[in-house]
């Protein structure tokens, strides 16, 4: 049984419940819930509950290295929470919020897919309850700030404006906004300096919002976000400029997680969303704390492959906050098989038990790298109407030899129906106790060692290279007092090693740091491998152009 509807169709369509019979669900009161019109409410932090926290079964959703296109996991992460619940386990999906780069450039929202989808679609792709904006709004009082400092007279600090690592944001694909020139028109107008502009999801107030624990945290990591330094070489921290708590009362309702529900009425806590590529990839540690507080099991997604949003996930995001996942659902696609077996974007559709063979050293990477962490993964295979008998059965075979077992996902075409096999799969590796989590590296390490145990366990490199001005700037992390934050790499996601045309498994590459930047709020040192882009072009056809809405503000073409 499939289909081929379009998401918005599908979601549109859906008998929507009012926002209370979702609460209800998870033993909450119409009283507990901030409202926000009948099918959107934020969470009070007070919900948040430590002891269910320690009882909640986390599972994460990873993948395979994707095509560009996605190959599933928020699909495969509302429709696991869908079959789980359909088992009777109780539930709830816990996912980033998606940015309107995306949504209005090529890949398009972020609200899961077909069957599997959250709800109402439109508002959670759109402004939904106005976090992003918020985090906009903190990230450019900042701006605004240093700008008036380095203007003042009076409370002026010395801020050497070339050295500005601050950039404004905005929550939208607009290369032209890369680098701009500020403070033009004469004395009144500001100090002409280089300044530039990051989507949002790239700044480092949303990478903050989603480590933080609570508000004296979140107080604590925005004042100590580099700015820059002095004339005289003085590091320049937001807490010089007295922003933290300005910013943090701007993130006020920003720092509560967001309840929506799943087509099929079950709870969805969306939070949060930092890109996986120069960011750590994943909801806020509140949202998915919260998700454990109120139920016994939490389906949580990061972004791109393993190597990127898993390993971020295991080693930043759970090690900050003490969360230690239950299991690791690894979602394949035939597709990005055939990809990795060396089959052309025109014949990703065109079966071949020869390239999926080929192309299974990608997925059998990943599992040995999940294996590392501590954990048993459940293969997910999301199914598409292309994908055949022989190469099901051939993934099935390779996995078995590796100990691990596959399963088809219908999330897509079938809702929940098509997902319990999986949620069976996935509780029986719970209950089993065939997963015991620990991180790969020790925070307390060297940087480079850090960086050498990712890039040779995780990518597989034989060695990493480290550029002139990398080294300087390790240098500077270690003077400044920073070489115990973990790393966030920031590299591409289409290839396992740092060279976006290396598919399958790369083996016998040499990894190159080419500079770093540190988010010493959010609490990481970034590696940057290539060329990493903060803010996003649109495409020669932006997915805007196929949008509209009607006299009765029914909208369509978002997908
Ligand atoms: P990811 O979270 O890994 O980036 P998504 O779950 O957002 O991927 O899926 C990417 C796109 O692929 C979405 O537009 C979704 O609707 C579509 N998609 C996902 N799974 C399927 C499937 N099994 N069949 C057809 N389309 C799918
Ligand atoms: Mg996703």
């Amino acid at each position: 049984k499939t289909h081929n509807l379009a998401d918005i169709d599908i979601a549109q369509a859906a008998d929507i419940k009012h926002i209370n019979e979702v609460a209800a669900k998870l033993a909450l009161s119409e009283d507990d819930l901030e409202h926000y019109g009948k099918y959107k409410a934020k969470l009070p932090l007070s919900l948040l509950d430590k002891d269910k926290v320690e009882r909640s079964n986390l599972i994460l959703v990873t993948a395979m290295t994707p095509t560009p296109a996605g190959e599933g996991k928020t699909t495969t992460s509302i429709g696991l929470s869908e079959g789980l619940n359909k088992i009777g386990k109780k539930t709830t999906v816990v996912l980033r919020e998606p940015s309107l780069g995306p949504v209005f450039g090529i890949k398009g929202g972020a609200a899961g897919g077909g069957y599997a989808q959250v709800i109402p679609m439109e508002d959670i792709n759109l402004h939904f309850t106005g976090d992003f904006s918020a985090v906009e709004k903190a990230n450019n009082l900042l701006s605004a700030l240093i700008d008036n400092n380095i203007q003042s007279k009076t409370h002026n600090l010395n801020i050497d404006p070339r050295t500005i690592a601050w950039k404004r944001v905005m929550d939208m694909n607009d290369r032209s906004l890369r680098q701009i020139t500020i403070g033009l028109g004469g004395t009144t107008n500001g100090i002409p300096r280089e300044d530039g502009f990051n989507i949002t999801p790239a700044s480092e107030v949303m990478a903050i919002l989603c480590m933080a624990e609570n508000f004296s945290d979140l107080k604590e990591r925005l004042g100590n976000i580099f700015v820059g330094y002095t004339f005289d070489k003085k590091p320049i921290y937001a807490r010089d400029l007295k922003a933290e708590n300005a910013m943090a009362i701007l993130l006020k309702d920003a720092i509560k997680p967001n309840l929506v529900q799943t087509l099929e009425g079950n709870p969805a806590v969306i939070h949060g969303g930092p890109f996986a590529n120069i960011a750590q990839g994943t909801n806020t540690v509140i949202a998915t704390k919260m998700g454990m507080s109120l139920s016994e099991y939490v389906v949580t997604e990061a972004g791109f492959g393993a190597d990127l949003g898993a390993e971020k996930f295991f080693d930043i995001k759970c090690a900050s906050a003490g969360l230690k996942p239950k299991a690791v659902v690894l979602v394949a696609t035939i597709r990005a098989l055939r990809h990795h077996g060396g089959a052309k974007k025109e014949e990703y559709n065109t079966p071949s038990t020869d390239r999926v063979k080929e192309g299974y050293a990608n997925l059998g990477k990943h599992i040995e790298n999940l294996q590392k962490f501590g954990f048993n993964p459940v293969v997910a295979i999301n199914a598409f109407p292309s994908d055949t008998e022989e190469e099901i059965d051939l993934i099935k075979k390779k996995c078995a030899g590796q100990g691990v077992h596959a399963v088809v996902a219908r999330g897509w075409a079938q809702g929940g129906e098509g997902m319990t096999e999986l949620a069976e799969a996935v509780v029986s590796t719970i209950e089993s106790y065939q997963n015991d989590f620990h991180p790969l590296y020790d925070w307390n390490a060297p940087i480079r060692e850090k960086i050498e145990i990712i890039a040779k366990e995780i990518y597989g490199a034989d060695q990493v290279e480290f550029s002139k001005k990398a080294k300087l700037q390790m240098m500077r992390i270690e003077k400044l007092g920073f070489s115990h934050l973990p790393i966030c790499m920031a590299k591409t996601q289409k290839s396992l090693s740092d060279n976006e045309f290396r598919y399958g498994r790369p083996q016998n590459f040499v990894v190159n740091v080419r500079e770093f930047e540190y988010a010493t709020g959010a609490g990481f040192i970034i590696p940057i491998l290539g060329q990493m882009m903060r803010m996003p072009g649109l495409p020669a056809v932006p997915a805007s152009e196929g949008m509209s809405i009607n006299d009765e503000g029914v909208i369509s073409g978002l997908s």
